[in-house]
């Protein structure tokens, strides 16, 4: 195959020519004069920070900022209200409601399927195989002419693996639509980053948040990669404000702080080893995957049992059992030190109860 990637071909014909809303701040970007253009409240803000500008609507800031950390120019550069918000522009910008498909590749992230179900948008679903890998043969054969968007989390959630290299590749060359890759988890991983491949692969979008490892989940802030023509498209079709001023605020500080996110990640790492290692010695316990991200997939003798128990001790983890290739599993996110220290307590005292019962 290996035919040539033609964005305007991928895109919605109205949203090409769609005129996107103009908002007062496009219209004049520099910081001083008297702005009587965008009914603000010109005395202030009834809090005691001062939010009565809109804010950015490009984020020219924060993107500076993210530009050399990420190694990718501000033109490839898009931010969303989470990364949320990016999977459900880049639906709306290629997939025609009623007759256009996405691919998801089973056991992934839930939101690539609401998203396109709220779309009205078809979902074709390739299983990865036993060992949570790409059944490249089968996603090419499984290819529509309305295929537009195939869906591959790396490191995957919920197994916590990375995909294999070469596996993407090879879509990436194959493929006529938009590969996106997830990369919620890459921090966690030596992985090198897709950012890298981006020149490579006009149909390459990677996605990247500041929900996990920087630790800023609360603040709704999530980064898509891509090509400068695909940004464009999705500056053009975005909610115009969608990162908030006090979230533009906390992001440029968090920005400042890159080695603090790095140690964090380096106190995760250990955890998650620690961690492994004491849920590897419970009997409950009969397997532990592999896991290039913050959470471990986990497969107990009795799931729901330990599920709804540790729910009693107030100890929440999320109940995978029921999906594709994850019976029995339950995934957990790795905690503090004290945080880890009290669940694996509580699974042994539930271990304990259910040997004498
Ligand atoms: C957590 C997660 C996200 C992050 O979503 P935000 O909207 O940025 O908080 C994205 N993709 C995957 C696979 C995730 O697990």
């Amino acid at each position: 195959m290996n035919t040539v990637f033609d964005l305007n071909k991928i895109l919605r014909p109205h949203i090409l020519s769609l005129a996107p809303y103009s908002s007062a701040r496009d219209e004049y970007t520099g910081h001083v004069g008297v702005f009587l253009d965008a009914n603000e409240n010109p005395y202030g803000s009834v809090t005691d920070e001062s939010y009565n500008r809109y804010p950015d609507p490009y984020q020219a800031d924060i993107k500076k900022k993210i530009a050399p950390i990420k190694g990718v120019s501000i033109d490839r550069i898009y931010l969303g209200n989470g990364s949320d918000e990016p999977i459900d522009l880049l639906i709306r910008a290629t997939c025609t409601p009623g007759s256009d498909r996405v691919m998801i590749l089973p056991p992934t992230y839930g939101m690539y399927e609401v998203s396109a179900s709220i779309h009205n948008v078809f979902i074709d679903k390739v299983s990865l195989t036993s060992d949570f890998q790409i059944d490249t043969a089968s996603v090419l054969e499984n290819i529509r002419p309305e295929t537009k968007i195939i869906w591959i989390c790396t490191p995957n959630n919920p197994s916590g693996n990375v995909m294999e290299t070469g596996a993407i590749e090879t879509i990436l060359k194959n493929f006529n639509g938009l590969v996106v890759v997830d990369e919620a988890y890459i921090d966690f991983t030596e992985t090198p980053s897709w950012t890298a491949r981006l020149e490579e692969y006009p149909n390459l979008v990677v996605l990247q948040t500041f929900s996990k490892a920087w630790g800023l989940a609360g603040l709704r802030a999530g980064m898509c990669f891509a090509s400068p023509e695909l940004i464009k498209i999705l500056n053009k079709i975005k909610p115009p404000y969608n990162i908030s001023l006090p979230a533009q605020q906390a992001l440029l500080k968090g920005l400042e702080s890159e080695e603090k996110k790095n140690a964090m990640v380096e106190e995760i790492l250990k955890e998650r080893a620690h961690l492994r290692t004491m849920l590897e010695n419970l009997s409950l316990v009969i397997k532990v995957f592999p896991s290039d991200a913050n959470f471990l997939l986990v497969r107990f003798e009795d799931a729901k049992a330990v599920m709804s128990y540790l729910i009693n001790e107030t100890i929440i983890v999320r109940d995978r059992s029921r999906v594709h290739l994850c019976d029995g599993c339950l995934r957990i996110t790795v905690g503090t030190k004290e945080e880890n220290e009290i669940l694996v307590t509580s699974l042994k005292k539930f271990q304990s109860k259910n040997v004498v019962a």
